[in-house]
């Protein structure tokens, strides 16, 4: 068995890796995995790592999971890929079905792509195209929140306002106005409500005054994950749905990152119990195995583009791998897992120790705020724990807990200073206790 440095060498001389400065690599290894098995990942020396961000907030059920791999086993000895123009096959039709039966109520019609950015862009491109369908062509702008995070190939990054990955290529972008986002930072859960509510007069003023020129609003269900776990109440999704219909324009739901559980319901919106007029899901979509997402929408929606070919009504849009056989069977073994586990009910009992676990760090000189939504559970460090005032961001304390989690193995990857928990749902309360154990001793060194 060669060893870790083997390959990292190897990796380094041949790959670049995504949201990575690669100098940082001269003294932060890259970590190469040789094997993973239900919440565990093991390298080539034999060091194990909990995976506490679900391999980038996709792995739901664990690494290797049997029920998963023998659906797509035996998916593999059946049909691997095949166009999905003019063709078709029964996972994605079987797959379709199961998702309108689950989904929120009115979402029939499902357009598949391959990632979350290019459901995006299908979202996007959908309704802009739509408004053109029913004779309303100004209708050609989206609004979208600040610190909201939709992907980042071009289109999707013009809805994204989190700096870090947008500023640069402001000027390729659509311009697209960034309300003030409802987020709940440094509020105990009871102002939550109130607060949220309050924010919304900032949407409610947009739409007022651009409705005839607005084909969406898209946002992220409750929780804001890329701009830093920072969370607001559902009472926003209701307000923003009313408005929306008042004012005739479109509600993109992403939940991309949120979907299929994340935040204690199925999907984040049925806590506000309303419905969007495009839901986008990836990510756990496949249970973390592999690339695939979908966008769906409604009747109303779907009918505005069918019409004779000559109307040129149609939506064209295409990608290679739409709908790839493989990928909807991981899908759905990963529906039939949440059937068969009663997995929303027997979650609620390790998002209540979640919440024990993770609520004790609030007594930290510099944890600033704990906040959870369901199964995602945020720690934010603050120099100033009164005024909430930050830790510059080059001081980067976030990487000094990365460090610390990765020796008593655990993979904890904060997005800057904002330390979180999103582990799979096949976690234990003693795997819970871990995490708590090695984020406060991570706190301890990252503000010392
Ligand atoms: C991850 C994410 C995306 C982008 O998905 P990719 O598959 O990485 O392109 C879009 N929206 C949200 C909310 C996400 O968390």
């Amino acid at each position: 068995m060669t060893t870790n440095q083997h390959w990292m060498q190897r990796d380094l001389d041949s790959l670049w890796h995504p949201c990575t400065q690669m100098k940082d690599h001269e003294w932060l290894p890259v970590i190469p995995i040789r094997h993973g098995k239900g919440l565990w990942l093991e390298d080539f020396e034999g060091q194990r790592y909990l995976d506490a961000v679900s391999s980038w907030w996709v792995n739901i059920f664990g690494h290797a999971n049997e029920t998963i791999n023998a659906r797509l086993k035996a998916q593999l000895d059946s049909l691997e890929h095949v166009i999905l123009s003019g063709f078709t096959h029964a996972p994605v039709i079987e797959l379709s079905e199961r998702l309108g039966r689950i989904a929120p109520a009115g979402l029939g019609h499902c357009f598949y792509a391959d990632n979350g950015s290019s459901a995006t862009e299908v979202a996007m491109k959908m309704s802009f195209h739509y408004w053109q369908n029913k004779g309303q062509p100004d209708k050609q702008t989206f609004v979208s929140l600040q610190n909201g995070y939709h992907g980042e190939t071009l289109g999707a990054l013009s809805v994204s306002h989190v700096g870090l990955y947008r500023d640069t290529y402001k000027p390729l972008l659509l311009e697209v106005e960034a309300i003030p986002s409802p987020d709940c930072y440094g509020l105990p859960e009871d102002q939550w409500e109130a607060h949220s509510r309050a924010m919304f007069e900032h949407m409610e003023a947009k739409l007022a005054r651009n409705h005839d020129n607005i084909a969406a609003v898209i946002i992220e269900p409750l929780v804001q994950c890329a701009g830093g776990m920072r969370m607001y109440h559902p009472i926003y999704l209701r307000l923003l749905r009313e408005a929306c219909d008042r004012y005739n324009v479109h509600v993109i739901f992403d939940e991309i990152a949120v979907g299929f559980g994340r935040t204690g319901t199925l999907f984040a919106c049925e806590q506000a119990d309303v419905s969007p007029d495009y839901l986008c899901l990836s990510k756990a979509l496949t249970g973390g195995y592999l690339p695939l997402s979908v966008v769906m929408t409604t009747d109303d929606i779907y009918k505005a583009f069918y019409d004779d070919y000559a109307t040129m009504k149609a939506f064209l849009h295409s990608h290679s791998y739409t709908g790839n056989p493989l990928a909807c069977a991981a899908a759905l073994a990963t529906l039939d897992i949440f059937e068969r586990d009663d997995v929303i009910e027997r979650n609620k009992a390790l998002s209540a120790h979640m919440r024990l676990r993770s609520r004790e760090l609030l007594d930290h000189p510099h944890v600033g705020d704990v906040r959870q939504h369901g199964m995602i559970v945020a720690i934010e460090m603050v120099r100033d724990k009164e005024t909430l005032e930050p830790f510059p961001f080059e001081e980067r304390r976030g990487l000094k807990v990365y460090q610390h989690a990765l020796s008593r193995g655990a993979l904890l990857r904060p997005l800057g200073n904002v330390i979180y928990w999103m582990p799979p749902y096949i976690i234990e309360k003693h795997d819970i206790d871990f995490l708590a154990e090695v984020t406060r001793e991570g706190l301890e060194i990252a503000t010392a």
